[in-house]
């Protein structure tokens, strides 16, 4: 089998790290709100690259988090907490925004044919790890405290852009004139392994640790749950092309920083969903969910199999038009 490598950017010849297992890591979803279509189109690529694996006689083992805590509306550690975006505008607590989405999007893996995961973890259920790991890069210098932080210093890492391939020097973090950049980082792409010192007072999730009472940043539930599931060294990362600048990179630093080992051999990335007319759901309002597909009265295995006709690495223009009645 071949397989395009994102890291690379090139087409590969697969070869696991052993020869009849693989092992897949899945970036799974942040339950704060139904999954849109254009991140379902991501799962249904996944599903057909595991069973692929399956049909050529691998032995598949794969993980996908549940991100129930730490995303922040920016992948770099901005904005407000989307779990608690969520408990706010459903005047529920973060608990039951998480375990009722949770079930939403596993209703719509149902829908869509998609096989689930050998093991999927919840990211509260791994406090005791983040900690762990995070003592792990601390005594090996690779952060540091600031404002009540723990901050990940990109500096240590000598190849933080390997898979980006971004020069940051040129790279400007604050694009957006409402994102602030943090300015207790050393450097601009140093990211948060714990918060403590945070602005959310509400933040309803929060545990003891050496620095304080908080929560694990977004990125470190991937890495940590990858180890402990999967061991040292993965052979295929799966997500959205959209994590490959910040939550890819930031996995492979600290991942490869903790473990002293070359991490993923194959980084999978799918590209987005984008909308033929430019305006359905803006105009309308309307947010693109499997739910809103039965409304209309399609199948959703009618969008899966619009999905398989695509190319995972090109962005696939959506309109219900394109959609046939299955
Ligand atoms: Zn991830």
């Amino acid at each position: 089998m071949k397989l395009y490598n994102s890291l690379s950017r090139s087409i590969e010849d697969f070869e696991p790290y052993s020869p009849k297992e693989v092992t897949m890591y899945t970036c799974g979803p942040t339950v704060y709100n139904y999954a849109h279509i254009g991140n379902l189109r991501t799962y249904i690529h996944e599903d057909i690259l595991e069973k692929t694996l399956m049909f050529l006689g691998y032995d598949v083992r794969r993980v996908m988090n549940i991100t129930d805590v730490g995303h922040l509306e920016s992948d770099a550690d901005d904005g407000e907490d989307k779990m608690l975006i969520g408990a706010l505008r459903e005047k529920k607590t973060v608990w039951e925004v998480a375990a009722y989405y949770t079930d939403a999007f596993f209703m719509d893996f149902e829908k869509l044919n998609i096989k689930k995961p050998n093991v999927i973890a919840k990211a509260t259920d791994y406090i005791d790890a983040y900690i762990a790991f995070i003592k792990g890069l601390e005594e090996k210098g690779y952060t540091y405290l600031a404002n009540g932080n723990v901050y990940f210093d990109i500096s240590k890492f000598k190849d933080y852009t390997k898979l980006s391939k971004l020069d940051l020097e040129t790279l400007k973090i604050a694009h957006r004139d409402d994102v602030e950049e943090d300015a207790h980082k050393k450097n601009p792409h140093d990211f948060v392994l714990w918060f403590t010192k945070s602005k959310f007072e509400n933040q309803a999730m929060k545990w003891t640790s050496p620095w304080g009472v908080g929560y694990p940043g977004w990125h470190i539930e991937c890495s940590v749950i990858a180890l402990n599931n999967l061991g040292e060294q993965l052979d295929i990362h799966c997500g959205g092309v959209d994590h490959i600048p910040i939550h890819h990179t930031n996995e492979i630093a600290q991942t490869e920083s903790f473990t002293g080992k070359s991490w993923t051999k194959y980084w999978w990335h799918a590209e987005f969903l984008v909308e033929e007319s430019g305006k359905m759901s803006k105009s309308s309002g309307e947010f693109l969910t499997v739910s809103l597909l039965e409304s209309k009265g399609f199948d959703p295995l009618s969008y899966r199999y619009y999905v398989l006709n695509s190319h995972y690495r090109k962005q696939l223009a959506f309109s219900f038009e394109n959609l046939e009645m299955v």
